[in-house]
């Protein structure tokens, strides 16, 4: 159950709305032509308290519920997918170590991640292993000082410059999920291998990248969850991902047709403005129509997860219908725009980008719909 302090919620929704407004919006495009993690603005984001959101009040964070996570997902979304995605993550290793780390690990980490001086990401996926997340080969080895982690992870957010990881480890070669392990990891200790950011089609800002691990020390306390229980913890925090990776597509969508209909209300053809041509505005009512029902579809799986009522199916739904209502909506609401929608002013090219990330992160729309398959037999 959270504990949503309510007369912050609309301050901090307004103090959310100025900072896309002044901070992000402005800077994304630079972000992307450096190809580089806005670690700037996440330090400003901290300011403002959006590292610190679900963090318990008693680590120096907010302590909100999962609600207010989404809406603010929408808001920011609307600026930026990618950093909004690295925020988020900085976040979520922030809330994870609060919540499941022994006292002294987490007293480690938490105040540096919610100041943003330190960037947290999760680690599942490797080169040979995305989907089926139980085919892991990073192997954790128990040693008289601990877990020795030997294997490499890929696709990861934020791993172009994160200072704490959230790992799972496969802890006995061909256990499956039985046998995964999670640990916290930290990139400065010996062992710890960066690799250089993937260079991608775009959203650079959200820190594609992968690690090595070779030798690597986790002492006993840094091990978050046992096996035969971090597959299951891994894939309870996946819902809430889902929700809130939908609400950003939703923010993406609400932000290209609010563009849309302001130009359509100023340019015009054949002597009347856009919006004044029924096959013209009908593209714009189908993506509103479409939103409304994609934002029901987030509340619906936020206010499951809020009350701690199993939200697979809802949350799967969500993720589901919203990423694919960005990527059919955005190209379409960019044709709207005509020529115009190609300027890099424009967030239409950069969304529909965030929508193909989306597309694949928490996972893929193939694997949300085997999900759903299985849960409405
Ligand atoms: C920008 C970005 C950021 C990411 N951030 C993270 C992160 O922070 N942490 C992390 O752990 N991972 C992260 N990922 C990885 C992401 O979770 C994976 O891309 C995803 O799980 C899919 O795995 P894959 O790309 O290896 O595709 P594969 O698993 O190789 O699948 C390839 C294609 O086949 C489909 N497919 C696979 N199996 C089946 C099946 N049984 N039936 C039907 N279709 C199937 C998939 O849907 C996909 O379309 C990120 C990915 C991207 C692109």
């Amino acid at each position: 159950m959270h504990t949503s302090v309510t007369p912050v919620a609309p301050d901090l929704m307004a103090a959310a709305a100025r900072f896309a407004h002044d901070v992000v919006a402005p800077q994304v495009a630079r972000w992307e032509s450096e190809r580089r993690i806005a670690r700037d603005a996440i330090t400003a984001a901290a300011a403002i308290g959006l590292t610190g959101l679900e963090v318990p009040v008693a680590w120096g964070g907010l302590g909100l519920g999962f609600d207010l996570k989404v809406q603010l997902a929408e808001l920011l979304g609307a600026a930026d997918f990618g950093f909004t995605m690295s925020l988020i993550n900085t976040h979520n290793v922030a809330a994870k170590l609060a919540r499941n780390a022994p006292p002294d690990v987490a007293r480690r980490y938490v105040p540096d991640l919610i100041a943003g001086r330190r960037l947290g990401c999760t680690a599942l996926t490797e080169a040979t292993a995305g989907s089926d997340f139980g085919a892991i080969r990073t192997l954790a080895t128990r040693t008289a000082a601990g877990w020795r982690i030997d294997g490499a992870k890929a696709w990861i957010t934020n791993a172009a410059e994160a200072d704490v990881i959230v790992l799972y480890a496969q802890t006995e070669a061909g256990a499956g999920g039985r046998g995964i392990a999670c640990f916290v990891v930290d990139a400065q200790r010996p062992g710890f291998a960066r690799e250089p950011a993937f260079a991608l089609s775009g959203q650079h800002s959200i820190g594609t990248g992968g690690f090595r691990l070779d030798g690597y020390l986790a002492r006993d306390d840094e091990m978050l969850h046992p096996p035969g229980q971090a597959f299951k913890a891994a894939l309870v925090s996946i819902n809430g991902a889902r929700t809130y990776i939908a609400a950003m597509c939703n923010g993406m969508v609400g932000e290209a047709l609010r563009i849309a209909l302001a130009y359509g209300k100023t340019r015009h053809s054949f002597g009347k403005p856009l919006a004044e041509h029924q096959g013209w505005r009908w593209r714009l009512a189908e993506a509103s129509a479409e939103l409304a029902g994609g934002r029901l579809l987030v509340a619906q799986a936020a206010a499951l997860i809020d009350s701690g009522v199993d939200a697979q199916l809802a949350a799967a739904q969500a993720k589901w219908v919203c990423t694919r209502l960005a990527e059919r909506q955005l190209p379409a609401l960019a044709q709207a725009m005509g020529a115009e929608g190609l300027r890099e002013t424009y967030p239409f090219g950069r969304h529909l980008a965030g929508a193909r990330v989306a597309s694949f992160v928490d996972g893929s729309s193939e694997m949300l719909l085997e999900r759903i398959a299985a849960l409405i037999r």
